[in-house]
């Protein structure tokens, strides 16, 4: 079927959409875009193919008012208005939790969303805007094919032990395990191991996602083994504004001993704390580089430390490591942060060629060093993309 695929990846402040051809060759949208500032000051960006800039039109003044499903609907028709002759065949979404209901895409119907909105409350912070994506998508284009896929269903590989939590027995059952997450993200980096690590493509690696989330992924023969999150996007790496892994006993401590809501510890947990809660600044890490404050540092060395500990704890999983590879915007741009953590690794024989670091290189250790230690470009829509085609076909 000759058309596009429209690929939407819908956050709580961004929309972020790229559109592909259905000829399943073509792996470059033939343009990609975002609003960015949704809910404060709304701005929309996209490009060609060729990266040049495109007219926004009726997107050019957008109001902090505008929630998805009106922004949506200003985007469709400045879709089809730039995207050619061909028609829209089908919208592909990220959806970032699938819980033990979807283990790969699936197209949307209304029972699925009702499933998938039994969720919500294991994703808080995603579920909902992805929902309402597919909701205003439905709306504005009810014969559009939708389809979802999942930052869940790339860990579906795992072996039970790494998906149990030591809890009762029967809150296992009930499906109270651990589900990892960035799985788009890092389906597109097990695809791209054969073109960087040749022979130890099916080695022992450890994937990096650091972007305003963060995990881990420690993957052999290409396939999920470990992850750094859990039952939610709480858990693992100390993330922009997300705590990460935190013992038990703190939450209860707020809870019993300070008086605060299980939505008060939400909140916390969820928006204050991270990069944002310990620097007291930002939870950007490019403003905390370049900030002279000294708890801006701390955040960002306690960010690394903790990012270090976690990749050495996956690292049994996968019986020794070949690989590093970092992605996301942390890890695609901030050679402060891959330093600090690489160094952090230098008992395990990692070293890094600081001018291949700072200069965000592909390849960033040294001969010597006894890991491979590389960058590569995340590419969520592609994934999202050839699902659809595959759903399709
Ligand atoms: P999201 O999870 O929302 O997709 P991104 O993957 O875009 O997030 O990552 C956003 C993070 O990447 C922010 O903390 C931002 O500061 C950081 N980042 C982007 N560019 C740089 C840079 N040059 N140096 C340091 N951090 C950067």
């Amino acid at each position: 079927m000759s058309g596009t695929i429209l690929t939407l990846n819908a956050g709580s402040s961004s929309l972020k959409f790229a559109v592909f051809s259905t000829d399943e060759t073509v792996t470059t949208p033939q343009l990609s875009g975002k609003i960015a500032g949704i809910g404060t000051a709304p701005v929309f960006g996209a490009q060609d193919a060729k990266g040049a800039t495109l007219a926004k039109g009726p997107l050019e003044h957008l109001d902090a008012a505008f929630d998805h499903e009106h922004l949506i609907k200003l985007l469709l028709p400045w879709l089809a208005q730039h995207q050619g002759h061909e028609p829209l065949v089908a919208v592909g979404h990220r959806v970032v939790h699938g819980g033990k209901h979807f283990e790969r895409p699936v197209q949307v119907t209304d029972a699925v969303l009702a499933t998938l909105e039994t969720l919500i409350p294991l994703a808080p912070l995603h579920q909902p805007h992805n929902l309402a994506a597919i909701r205003a998508v439905a709306k504005w284009e009810p014969d559009l094919q939708q389809i979802a896929c999942f930052d869940t269903s790339f860990h579906q590989s795992q072996g039970r032990l790494a998906k149990l939590f030591a809890l009762p027995r029967a809150l296992s059952d009930e499906g109270i395990i651990r589900y990892g997450f960035h799985g788009l993200s890092y389906d597109y980096i097990a695809s791209q191991l054969p073109d960087h690590l040749g022979d130890q493509a099916d080695g022992r690696v450890v994937v990096a996602h650091l972007g305003n989330g963060a995990s881990m992924c420690a993957i052999k023969d290409r396939e999920s083994v470990a992850t750094s999150m859990g039952f939610t996007a709480l858990d693992g790496l100390m993330m922009g504004r997300r705590c990460g892994t935190l013992d038990p006993g703190v939450i209860l401590y707020l809870m019993q001993a300070k008086g605060m809501t299980a939505d008060a510890v939400t909140n916390m947990l969820y928006n204050q704390s991270g990069l944002l809660g310990v620097s007291g600044i930002s939870n950007d890490m490019h403003v905390l580089q370049n900030s002279s404050d000294p708890h801006a540092f701390e955040a960002i060395d306690l960010y690394c430390y903790r990012a270090a500990s976690s990749l050495a704890g996956l690292i049994p999983s996968i019986g020794g490591l070949d690989a590093i590879i970092f992605t996301a915007g942390i890890g695609e741009n901030s050679g402060f942060v891959r330093k600090l953590i690489c160094e952090q690794m230098a008992w395990l024989g990692v070293a890094i060629d600081e001018t291949a670091n700072d200069n965000n290189a592909t390849l960033i250790s040294t001969e010597q060093s006894k890991i491979k230690v590389l960058v590569i470009p995340t590419n969520e829509e592609l994934v999202v993309a050839k699902a659809c085609h595959a759903l399709l076909s």
